[in-house]
C-alpha cells in the first residue's frame, strides 16, 4: 500500500470537494433569497433548494470522511477498521480510499 499516493489522492479529492461545497454554498445563498410570488415557480425553487441543500450534506460528509482519512494516514492506522481495528480490505480501500470502516463494520 503506498501511503504517499494514497494521501495525494485524498488531498486532490478533498480540494475538489472543498470547492464544490463552496460553489453550493454560495448557491444555496443566493436562492435563499425571497420566494416567488408565483406558487408553481416557489415550488420550484424550494424543491431545488432542497437538491441544493441534499448535495451540501453530502459533500460535507465526504469531505469529513477524508479528513478523519487523512488523519489516520498520520496516526499510521490508514487500513486499519476503526470500529473493530481490525484490518480494512485492500480492494475496499481501493474502491473508497476513504473508508475508515472495514466492510463488517460498514
Ligand atoms: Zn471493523
Amino acid at each position: 500500500m503506498n501511503l504517499k499516493q494514497i494521501e495525494q489522492t485524498l488531498t486532490q479529492k478533498r480540494a475538489e470537494l472543498a470547492g464544490r461545497a463552496d460553489r453550493l454554498q454560495q448557491d444555496i445563498t443566493r436562492q435563499s433569497s425571497p420566494l416567488e410570488e408565483d406558487w408553481e415557480e416557489a415550488s420550484i425553487q424550494r424543491e431545488n433548494d432542497q437538491v441544493l441543500d441534499a448535495l451540501d450534506d453530502e459533500t460535507r460528509a465526504e469531505l469529513q470522511q477524508i479528513d478523519r482519512a487523512l488523519g489516520r494516514i498520520r496516526e499510521g492506522k490508514y487500513g486499519q477498521c476503526e470500529k473493530c481495528s481490525g484490518p480494512i480490505a485492500a480492494e475496499r480501500l481501493e474502491a473508497l480510499p476513504y473508508a475508515t470502516t472495514c466492510v463488517k463494520c460498514a
